[in-house]
């Protein structure tokens, strides 16, 4: 295979459909609306099942999941588009081994946090309630996790946490550093997130603004040279499928971040940062 790099302004690895049931939309719609779009490297990335259907009210049923990856494998990507399999997935360790079948027949996985209990806990989603001080600690500490398990491209919208903790503060700080050491230690990518600029406007400390992607998060991200980011829609319908592009784009410019580009060869997608 020939290698091929492809700069973030023609490339989305963050793409969901109607299989989580969130989403709406056909796969071939989204190539379509890519296509328009100017896109010449398209990943979709379900929110992945897992084998005990987990989480199930946010994704598609583990039973669907080979209809998924067929319906993306069946796509034809126009000439000069690419279309890459993957997934979105929140870490546990418990599951590493099935994600790792998983990365092993797909092209990629993200990571993700959208949980704030361990395994064995009860499910506890960081949409749904205001989040206190100790809370950052486990989100942190769950980020992290999921950076170190090697098994990510990159990890998605690691300032979720300002969803539902709508004051930045030293607490913020903290851990927003821990967050973004690790991904420059484990050499793994973090991503600004175009679907962020969709969701609600609040009070913050900077104004009414959407809570993510934060300003301040990427400020402080723009100290660590070296650190690889990237950005993504985020896209839950075709019309979404580069949203974001330009407002993201910006976001890194004035933050002093340099976004990688992808690189495409035999040994599969990797981050590439043009030196
Ligand atoms: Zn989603
Ligand atoms: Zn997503």
């Amino acid at each position: 295979m020939k290698t091929h790099i492809y700069p973030q302004e023609v490339a989305n690895l963050h793409t969901h459909s109607h299989y989580c049931g969130h989403g709406n939309g056909e796969i071939a719609e989204y190539v379509d609306a890519a296509r328009s779009a100017g896109l010449t490297l398209l990943g979709f990335s379900e929110h992945c099942p897992l084998p005990d259907d987990r989480y199930r009210s946010t994704r598609m049923a583990f039973a669907d999941q080979a209809r998924y990856e067929a319906d993306v494998r069946a796509q034809d990507g126009y000439g000069e588009m690419t279309i890459l399999l993957g997934y979105e997935c929140d870490y546990h360790s418990v599951y590493h081994s099935y994600l790792n079948e998983v990365a092993e027949r797909t092209d990629y996985l993200l990571g993700a946090v959208h949980f704030l209990n361990a395994a064995g806990e009860a499910d506890d989603s960081l949409f749904y309630r205001p989040l206190v001080k100790r809370d950052l600690t486990r989100y942190a500490d769950r980020y992290c996790a999921m950076l170190q398990s090697g098994l990510f491209l990159y990890g998605v919208h690691p300032d979720l946490f300002t969803y539902s903790y709508q004051v930045w503060d030293s607490e913020a700080t903290a851990i927003s550093r821990a967050i973004i050491e690790c991904a420059l230690s484990e050499g793994v990518g973090l991503e600004i997130n175009g679907y962020g600029l969709q969701k609600l406007v609040v009070p913050t400390a900077d104004g009414m603004t959407h809570s993510y992607p934060h300003a301040r998060f990427w400020a402080l991200a723009g100290e660590y040279p070296g650190l690889r980011v990237v950005s993504s829609s985020d896209a839950h319908t075709p019309g979404d499928v580069a949203y974001g592009i330009e407002e993201t784009g910006a976001l890194a410019r004035a933050s002093a971040l340099e976004r990688s580009s992808y690189r495409l060869s035999d040994r599969g997608i990797e981050l590439y940062q043009a030196q």
